[in-house]
Formats: C-alpha cells, structure tokens, sequence
C-alpha cells in the first residue's frame, strides 16, 4: 500500500543543532500540542538516517517517533502526561529487519530438534539416536518419527549421519533426520523401503539419492529426491481445533523469540494466515509480519486483485514466497556454474526449476503488480532468475517493482551489473559468515570471495538487505552483523574478507534495507520523526566494542510502535 502522505512529508531541520520535527502529516497536525507518549533521553542513538545520524534523545506520540535530537531539545518536549525513559547512556538503534524467515514456531514447540536453532553447539550421532528412539517409542509403527536442525557440520563424530545410525532408532518406523538448510533428508532402512528406493534407483532430475563407496544407499536424499519419500508412510495427525492452536502457539511462541533478540519485522515464508491474525487479536504478535506466501494464497491474490503492499502495519502482503531455482548453500547442492572443488563423482549442485517454468512463473507474479521474490544460491540459478525477470519487464514494464532474490550467494561482475539495472533487492545470508564457516571449505576461498557479496552489492549501490532464512540460519542480528563485519567464524576462520562492510552499513542492511525490501522505506526502519517507534536498546556501543564482541552485546529491551514488547 502506498503512503498517500509520503509526498507531502517534510523533514525540518529545526534548530540546526539536530532537531528534526515532522510536519504534514494529519495525524500529527491533531496531535500538536499534546504531550508526547514517551521521551527517551541521554542515549547513544544511531538513527540510520543520514540527515540526523547521531542523536541523544528522541520523543513518541501515537506509536510513532514524534521528534529527535539532543537532550535539551527532546527533554523540553516532556509534558505532563509524558513518560520518560532515561537510557543511562545505551545504545538505541532501529528494530532490526528480517527478510528471509520461515518462523518455523510449532516445530520449534512440539518436534524433536536434534540440533540448536539458535547458537553455535556440537552434537553427538548418539544423542540424535536417543532422541528420536524416545518419540518412536509413543508414535505408532507405520508413523514418521522425525528430527529437525540437524546440521552436519556440528556433529561430534565429524562424520556424516547415515542410514545405519537411523535404523538403530526404529525398523518399525519411517525415520527422517531434516538438515536444518531444508533441502537434504538422512532416512533410515524402512523409509527408503516404503518409497520404493534402493540401490537401482536412478537420480531424479534436480536431486539425487546418495550412495557409499560401495554403491549403497547412504540414507542421504537431496531435493527434488525427497518428493516420493513424503508422499509415504502416516504421520501423527490432529483434529482442526488441534491445528489451529498448534499454529497460534508456535506463531507466539516465535515472535517472543524475535522480539527477544531485538527483530521487530519479519519476512514470513508463508504459514498460516488465520491463526496469525488470531495471535494479533489476541496480543501476542509481537513483530510485524510481511507476508510472502504462494499456492492457494498467492492465486487468489492474482485473481482479485491484491497486490503487494496490501494490509497494514502489523500483517500486510509483501513478495511472494522464495520461489525456488536451485538447492542449498550450506548443504551444498546450490547450482554452481563450475564443479564443486573436490568432489566426485563431479558435481555442479542441483537447479531445481527450468528456465520456462521460471519465465512463465514470473511473467504471471509480475503482471498481477506482486512483488517477484526466488530462491537463487548459485551463478546459475542468479542467471537464470534475471533472465526471467528481464523478459517479464520487457513484457509488461514496471517501475520500481524491485524484484528480490532470496539469498542472491554467489555472484560475478556481470550479475552485479544486471541486478544494479533491474533494481533487484537481494536478502543474502546474514549468520552464516559466523555460524557456519565450519562449510565454506567445501568451496574454497577463490569462490568465498563472491559469495554473500554485500561489499559488492553495496558498492554498485544494490540495496541489499538481511535474510536469515531461519532455520537454515539462526536470525540473531547480532551474530550477522558480526559476521558481514568481521567475516571471520565461530572457529576463527576467516573466509572472503573482501567482501567484509563497516559496522555503520551491516546496521543499515539489517534496518533500513530491510524496510525498503519491502517499500516499507517510508514507514520503518530509521529512527526518523513520522516513523513507527521501534527500536532496541542495546547494552553497549556496537560501533566501539571489539567487532569479536557485538554478538554478546546484550539486547536490553526491545520496542515496537512504541511499546515495550520484551525487556531484559
Ligand atoms: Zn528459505
């Protein structure tokens, strides 16, 4: 929805000193001469607004920030029904903005996670074992039993989970171990059975089922290789009542997780829209949710008429869902131009949706006036989503569509360039450059150097923005920040470092870029007068800490549309 105000808003620069006052809209022109809601004073704030960079003091009225600058400025605002928050010289910067996030709430909630979501720990195969065999022992023979978060690089036994570990869990039931990444499954003896799978099989386009030295099945399935596998075997099921308050409580459950690490907007994959609005109307959405969905959703969308932008400033339509193009990039499946380095048999990863399809699926999104948004790790897969995007404008020309790519990995010269003209908006990784440096290994330091590019992107003046991807990356704005910064991991191991940007600009790509991902640039994102008040207080300087440090900064409080929604 476009802001019909945006037009007449004017920044005044009040007293020269740093005072920016906002005038023209309606809203405020009631509100002048009442006092405002809140006055934070004697703070480090870092607006990520270039007129007023640095401030001491801001005030809120009607959920929004009313004015900011110095103390004496902002403190002669306080009136009689103000409150006043003195900030004892923290760090206030603007909520931090996801672009990429699958907000899985109710696996977190109720399944067997065989790996930490959320920070850097090693696991035993053992305890993935035990776990799963304590849930086969209440689910009946026949039912899946299955483990998400895996990850195989933070395994213990620095070996990769395989078949035989998961036939120690059941032989009675389907197994399946989901790497965290989300496009690679391990499956034991029985699921494999019950699909019909074996040694024989041959790879389907777009996956594949992997094998040992020996030729046998390993129990590693690979993306478009995992369709027959959910088509089999029962899972547990639940009557609608039951769903529906699965949806809601992992739905609260998430948000008190972002709101708890400062994350205040989240670009939802999908998910359930009833019981989103259910939270909301019952308080417990905490964040504010754009919304990228696809199937049913998105066709009803393209049939009557909504567009991007619809809804309001807790719930609205923004892209559509990843489209996916190729496979992952921490589990190494991504469609690379070249072969991975030592790798046999050779392999270029897995491109998962051809040309056609791509073109055909965009033209439709794109003419319906719904912002276009793929999946596209690889070269390969980057080219093939532009060339799609490419012929849709030429088609049917739009302004200012920025269509987005979904974490936009690897990139060479010509990309940039092709990305910079069609004013694409890409969410690259934002954690992995810390979490997980234990896999960039696997395609060596010549092709790190163009990977999660956003030195590249920011210096062509692509306005890349943050995409944890939660699960595949924990979504802690601080571990990314450190990570874009330092380009250096958990291990110490520093991959691409041309590729590292100032602290001053991470903030930006995870505030204002992440706003203007969403041409949500004029409502959030700064700590601009006429912007909606969130915002994170944080322990300490995250420009002044050693940059090893900014992860353990601690998040204070967390505030959105001027209410406190999670305090230390
Ligand atoms: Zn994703």
């Amino acid at each position: 929805m476009k802001n019909h105000n945006r037009s007449r808003r004017e920044f005044l620069n009040v007293t020269g000193a740093g005072i920016a006052a906002f005038a023209g809209s309606r809203w405020l022109r009631a509100a002048e001469g009442s006092d405002p809601d809140l006055v934070v004073f004697n703070a480090k704030v870092y607006t990520v607004d270039s007129r007023v960079p640095k401030a001491e003091a801001f005030a809120i009225k009607a959920n929004r920030f009313l004015a900011v600058g110095s103390n004496a400025e902002i403190k002669a605002l306080i009136g009689k029904s103000s409150e006043t928050y003195d900030a004892k010289q923290m760090t206030i910067v603007p909520g931090f903005i996801d672009c990429h996030n699958h907000a899985p709430g109710e696996v977190l909630l109720y399944d067997v996670l065989v790996g930490n979501p959320f920070v850097v720990e090693f696991v035993t195969i053992d305890s993935i074992v035990a776990k799963l065999r304590e849930r086969a022992a209440i689910t009946p023979p026949g039912t899946w039993v299955e483990g998400y978060f895996f990850d195989d690089t933070k395994v213990k036994d620095n070996r990769m989970l395989n078949v035989h570990d998961l036939d120690q869990v059941s032989k009675d039931h389907p197994v399946a171990v989901h790497h965290r990444g989300g496009h690679t499954s391990f499956y034991n003896s029985k699921a494999l059975e019950m699909a019909d799978i074996n040694k024989a099989t041959p790879n389907p386009p777009g996956g594949t089922f992997d094998r040992d030295a020996n030729g046998e099945l390993n129990g590693r399935v690979t993306d478009r290789a995992t369709a027959p596998l959910r088509s089999v075997g029962k899972r547990t099921t639940f009557t609608a009542a039951q769903k529906e308050q699965r949806a809601r409580d992992g739905l609260a459950y998430i948000s008190k997780m972002f709101v708890r690490y400062g994350v205040t907007s989240v670009h939802h994959e999908g998910g359930d829209l009833a019981a989103l609005q259910q939270v909301r109307a019952r308080g417990d959405l905490l964040h504010r949710v754009s919304f990228e969905t696809s199937g049913k959703i998105l066709d009803s969308m393209i049939a009557d008429g909504i567009q991007s932008g619809f809804g309001d400033d807790w719930i609205r339509f923004g892209a559509t869902s990843e489209h996916g193009v190729d496979g992952s990039y921490s589990e190494r499946t991504m469609a690379l131009s070249t072969y991975y380095p030592g790798m046999t048999p050779p392999y270029k990863g897995n491109v998962t949706e051809t040309q056609q399809v791509t073109n055909e699926w965009t033209e439709h999104v794109h003419r319906a006036g719904i912002q276009c948004n793929w999946h596209a790790n690889g070269d390969v897969a980057i080219e093939q989503v532009m060339t799609a995007y490419e012929r849709a404008q030429k088609l049917f020309p739009r302004t200012d569509a920025r269509p987005k790519i979904t974490h936009c990995t690897l990139i060479n010269d010509d990309l940039i360039r092709r990305l910079k003209a069609a004013g694409a908006v890409p969410a690259p990784f934002t954690t992995y450059a810390y979490y997980n440096s234990d896999k960039f290994k696997y395609y060596g330091e010549e092709m790190m150097k163009h990977m999660m590019a956003y030195r590249s992107f920011l210096d062509a003046g692509i306005v890349a923005a943050a995409g944890s991807d939660f699960s595949p990356g924990p979504f802690d704005p601080r571990m990314a920040i450190q990570g874009m910064v330092t380009r250096t991991g958990w291990d110490g191991q520093t991959w691409g470092a041309n590729q590292k940007i100032t602290v001053e600009e991470a903030l930006r790509v995870n505030t204002l870029n992440g706003a203007y991902n969403s041409h949500e640039e004029s409502t959030k994102g700064s700590i601009t007068p006429g912007k909606l008040a969130d915002f994170v207080v944080l322990s300490d300087d995250l420009f002044t800490v050693p940059q090893d440090k900014i992860k353990d900064l601690e998040i204070v409080r967390t505030v959105v549309g001027g209410v406190i929604r999670y305090q230390a």
